[in-house]
């Protein structure tokens, strides 16, 4: 079990943390946040448009350079130093998997035309949940991604970072994510979001209204058939655009889905009218949230909820039930799963009506009907990667 810090540890702690494992000081710190999917479902891989929340919450990295060829990596989650040579990263297995995230990244670098750094000490600590939907992997490969072109001394732009730390996680550890998760971490600014064109990809901020906050309801429950699942929703994707004779459903507008509904199988059509209309959602939002108007966009967040749960059908009725809950909760503007779906987290978009106790009375709520309590975690938009 990892252990799991509530607050992070300031640059100082980390620094003299760093000092009593590694015998001195860290030239450099970086931080890079988690990410909440905020609205845009599934529409990533269908070309379309995705809003995310770059958190308060996140990975930070200390680390120093080393003359003898040894790279130490230690994790204040595990307390335990990895030690391996410098050289060609080699993918490891059991308590020292973790170390993937990292050697990912220094594996991608020549692929972007970047100089390796040679042995090294790496401190990684973090107030992020793994496994909760925040994309704490992300987090960790970008606040890794910064420290190693600190020690080398480059600085590409922050597309390239970003990029960087997707291919470390679809190359090297292994899992097809999209772009959000890094771009977002990537992207980031406090009292923002990150909207992303998947298509180019092309990233922008819109404002954040001030006044609301965010709280993740984490059920830690996990489809067994998740993997499948995806890959399923994925065909059913691709299936239903070459019916409809496009290469991408972001092509199709809702009438113009609509006006060939005949075309498609009906499973297929409920598919691509959940992608079609979640990117007319996220169009939407951006422009309630320019308007400063958090009824409005709380509104639109449920209605993704609502379609996930009827038309794409990647939710389950432990996240129905958290939805259902919140929605008519005070305080509460909007709720919906967030992710990939079939278990997870559900998000709300709340004011200052909605407090710990509010939260608290959902969560005995669930813990009553599902006989395990969610995790809850109040959290805000914070800025993004950076060295510290
Ligand atoms: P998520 O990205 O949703 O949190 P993932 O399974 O994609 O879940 O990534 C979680 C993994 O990332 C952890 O199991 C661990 O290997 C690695 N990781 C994240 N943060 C840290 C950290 N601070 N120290 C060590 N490993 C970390
Ligand atoms: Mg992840």
């Amino acid at each position: 079990m990892f252990y799991f810090a509530y607050f992070p540890m300031s640059k100082a702690s980390l620094a003299a943390r760093f000092e009593h494992i590694f015998g001195r000081l860290p030239v450099l710190v970086t931080r890079a946040p988690g990410r909440i999917e905020f609205i845009g479902n599934h529409t990533d891989y269908n070309g379309g448009t995705v809003l995310g929340a770059s958190i308060d919450r996140g990975v930070t990295v200390a680390v120093a350079p080393r003359a003898d060829g040894v790279r130490n990596f230690h994790s204040t989650y595990t307390s335990e130093t990895v030690m391996l040579p410098a050289g060609e990263p080699v993918r490891q297995a059991g308590a020292a998997a973790w170390t993937n995230y990292p050697l990912g990244v220094l594996a991608a670098l020549p692929h972007f035309g970047l100089r390796v750094p040679e042995g090294f000490d790496f401190l990684a600590d973090s107030d992020l949940p793994t496994g909760a939907g925040l994309s704490s992997s992300a987090a960790i490969e970008l606040a890794s991604a910064l420290a190693f072109l600190g020690l080398t001394g480059q600085a590409p732009d922050r597309e390239t970072v970003v990029k960087i730390g997707k291919h470390a996680e679809n190359q090297f550890v292994g899992v097809p994510c999209g772009i959000l998760d890094q771009g977002v971490s990537g992207f980031g600014e406090a009292g923002r979001l990150v909207f992303i064109d998947c298509a180019g990809p092309r990233f922008t901020t819109v404002p954040m209204p001030a006044g609301a906050s965010f709280w993740i309801f984490n059920t830690h429950t996990k489809h067994a058939l998740v993997d499948g699942l995806y890959a399923a929703r994925h065909r059913e994707c691709m299936a239903a655009a070459a019916a409809l004779g496009v290469k991408c459903l972001v092509e199709l507008s809702p009438d113009a889905l609509r006006a060939a509904e005949a075309k498609v199988e009906p499973a297929a059509f409920k598919r691509a009218r959940h992608v079609v209309e979640e990117i007319a959602r996220v169009g939407a939002c951006v422009k309630a949230l320019e308007a400063g108007d958090l009824g409005a966009v709380g509104g639109l967040l449920t209605a993704s909820h609502r379609s996930s749960q009827h038309l794409f059908e990647n939710s389950t009725p432990e996240l129905d039930f958290l939805v259902d809950m919140l929605a008519a909760a005070p305080g509460v503007y909007g709720a919906r799963l967030t992710g990939g779906g079939f278990g997870g987290a559900v998000m709300a978009l709340a004011g200052a009506g909605f407090g710990a106790s509010e939260a608290e009375a959902v969560a005995a709520a669930y813990a009553a009907k599902y006989g395990a309590r969610p995790d809850v975690l109040p959290m805000g938009v914070g800025p993004g990667a950076t060295v510290l």
